[in-house]
């Protein structure tokens, strides 16, 4: 008998842990699930449950009322020799002035990089001291056992192509010290005719790639695809890529900075010499199998859905729940203005919803919404 992932409810100002058990339907366990949540429990989770049973498995802390609002972190800009002014330009973001800025981390819990709670009654906080006193509350419970908050949420803006690479397995990660790393891509904005590198060309070989990279004639064998506003891509560890120029991309990913870079396009960095390359990090990498990967699909409002992360994409016109009392969400808001707990938001900023948090979303606009 399987037991899919405990789940939260919250009845009468406590928070129980449910474990559900797919295949049973055992009448005790209901019963005592009903006395304990009362009339709550029946309409919010039976259906979800199907034929299933509950059994509550024990009152967990009561939420803490001062943690309902969206909390909002500052973001952190860095500058990248590809990146551009959009972030300004676009979302109205303060860059410091005259530098190319590649990246907005919108949250990032680093050793060497850390989101900070930006106002309200955590302000100064920082993400790892969330995720390391107030997990529970904050994020939910039954999420990996990390030291470290496991996802980085990123804005990129390319003005320029990215170099052509890719982040390992975490076999090979193990090997050379790095991490592994997953990630996505929505595409924000395109300007002009963008595209993205992802793969190989269908037929290209291990030693056709290496001998190509030899005599700097790679790009030919890199799978290209046209990109527009909405599009999404997943990026598995082990797959070949490169963000092609005028893309502006909202970026979740594994809590990593493990990037091997295989190839240049034979550029020259700002010093007039070519920038480093990790060639042979790059091809213990590389899956070579990984031929001409296509957009990713989505299912409904499921953009991307892997064992690190999902992502929905929602369209809010008028009020929508936003918290499940079960689960964090972060929200980026792609198109419109979204008001969460009194605030507002406007497209390019994203706030995480607390697990507690029974906060709606409410505006006509377009988000994404995502969580573990
Ligand atoms: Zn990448």
């Amino acid at each position: 008998m399987g037991i899919r992932t405990p789940d939260l409810l919250i009845a009468n100002e406590t928070l129980y842990q449910l474990s559900y058990t797919p295949t049973g339907f055992r009448m005790a366990d209901l019963e005592q699930a009903r006395r304990v949540v009362k009339a709550a429990f029946t309409p919010e989770i039976v259906p979800r449950c199907g034929l299933a049973c509950v059994e509550v498995v024990a009152p967990l802390q009561p939420p803490r009322m001062s943690l309902t609002e969206p909390i909002v972190f500052a973001p952190l800009f860095m500058e990248r020799v590809w990146g551009g002014r959009r972030l300004e330009s676009l979302f109205g973001k303060s860059l410091p002035p005259g530098r190319p800025v590649g990246e907005s981390w919108e949250l990032v819990d680093r050793t060497d990089c850390q989101s900070v709670v930006a106002d309200g009654p955590l302000r100064g906080t920082t993400l790892h001291e969330l995720w390391t006193t107030r997990r529970g509350e904050i994020f939910g419970n039954g999420l990996p056992d990390t030291p470290r908050f496991p996802l980085l949420f990123k804005l990129l803006d390319c003005e320029d192509r990215l170099s052509l690479q890719v982040h390992p397995p975490p076999a090979v990660a193990e090997r050379f010290s790095g991490e592994p790393k997953t990630e996505m891509w929505f595409i924000f904005r395109t300007s002009g005719e963008s595209s993205v590198f992802a793969g190989l060309k269908r037929g290209v070989t291990r030693a056709q790639f290496t001998e190509a990279l030899e005599r700097g004639e790679v790009a030919a064998l890199v799978h290209r695809m046209p990109t527009r506003a909405g599009d999404a891509i997943f990026i598995p560890n082990g797959r070949l890529h490169a963000i092609g120029e005028g893309n502006m991309i909202f970026e979740v990913q594994q809590n990593s900075d493990t990037t091997y870079r295989v190839f240049d396009w034979n550029r020259l960095g700002l010093d007039g010499k070519p920038r480093q390359l990790h060639i042979a990090e790059s091809l213990a990498s590389i899956d070579f199998d990984d031929a001409e990967p296509q957009l990713a699909e989505p299912q409904g409002e499921t953009v991307v859905a892997c064992e690190y992360f999902r992502v929905e994409r929602w369209a809010i016109a008028g009020v929508r729940a936003c918290g499940t009392a079960e689960r964090f969400a972060v929200i980026t808001v792609l198109e419109g203005d979204v008001e969460c707990a009194g605030r507002r938001f406007t497209p390019g900023t994203s706030f995480l919803v607390p697990a507690a948090s029974s906060a709606d979303l409410r505006g006509t606009a377009t988000v994404l919404r995502t969580t573990i």
